[in-house]
């Protein structure tokens, strides 16, 4: 990995993209998740690389979705295995959630790759390699899902999704959270629960609402009053504000 100094005015946003890279080195990460995130990175600069109210709200909304799931499962992709691994180890452990390897170029080799790197680094229950179902409606091998994880789940948190991928889950009556900096795109506006912020960030705020919800504190019954589409409205505000607000 190529040595970034810490004092660089913007280590953590160069150090993801090594992350991204070595990713790419070592056949977890797609090529064109690389593009991906360079989208992902341009909204970023639009919030101020920070956590919005809104995502607070929507974070708080996922996790008593999560905790109050039947048979919740963490979609992990190349992008989120490169970045955000220890994260969602640790989550699938406290909500007691298996991890599901689910990438949209699959190649079985690279599915491989990446339950080996999640198990490297202590997941215990890895599931996609077997991905004996599909999803309906969804062409050629990104259909792909494990009968016992993404399949047969009720709660779905699918973190950088693809738009059709997340509406067919939608039909499928799944509940879907999703973590995407976009608020335009289409996975943001089809899913039950939509994160709008980095995955690093993202995923560390969902760990500590969660923990928090386990020892009983926290808000509850949020999302009996939480609709997407109003919070959705409410980052584009939010991101407008600070735009208007920006000097120049
Ligand atoms: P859609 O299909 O949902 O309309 P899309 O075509 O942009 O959107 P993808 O190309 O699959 O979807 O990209 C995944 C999404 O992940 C992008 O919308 C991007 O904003 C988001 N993204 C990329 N990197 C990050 C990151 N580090 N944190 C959060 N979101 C990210």
């Amino acid at each position: 990995m190529f040595k970034i100094p810490k004092t660089h005015p913007r280590y953590e946003s160069l150090m993801k993209r090594e992350k991204l890279v070595a990713g790419i080195e070592a056949g977890i990460t797609s090529k064109q998740g690389l593009i991906a995130h360079g989208r992902g990175e341009a909204f970023d600069y639009l919030i101020g690389e920070r956590t919005l109210n809104s995502a607070k709200r929507a974070t708080e909304a996922a996790a008593t979705l999560l905790l109050t799931a039947k048979k919740p499962v963490i979609s992990v992709n190349g992008n989120v295995a490169a970045l955000a691994t220890k994260e969602v180890i640790e989550l699938s452990e406290l909500i007691n959630a298996p991890l599901e390897v689910n990438i949209f170029y699959r190649t079985e080799e690279r599915a491989m790759k990446i339950k080996e790197h999640l198990g490297k680094q202590g997941a215990a229950n890895v599931l996609g390699d077997k991905a004996d179902a599909r999803i309906p409606g969804i062409e050629h091998a990104r259909a792909k899902v494990d009968k016992d994880g993404i399949y047969s789940a009720d709660v779905v948190l699918a973190p950088l999704e693809d738009g059709d991928r997340c509406e067919a889950l939608v039909k499928m009556g799944k509940k879907v959270i999703t973590i995407d900096l976009n608020p335009l795109s289409r996975t943001t506006r089809h899913a039950t629960v939509s994160i709008v912020d980095d995955i690093g960030r993202a995923m560390k705020n969902l760990i500590s609402i969660v923990k928090e919800k386990k020892k009983g504190k926290g808000k509850e019954n949020l999302l009996e009053d939480y609709d997407n589409k109003e919070n959705l409205k409410e980052v584009i505000k939010e991101m407008m504000k600070r735009l208007k607000e920006e000097e120049l």
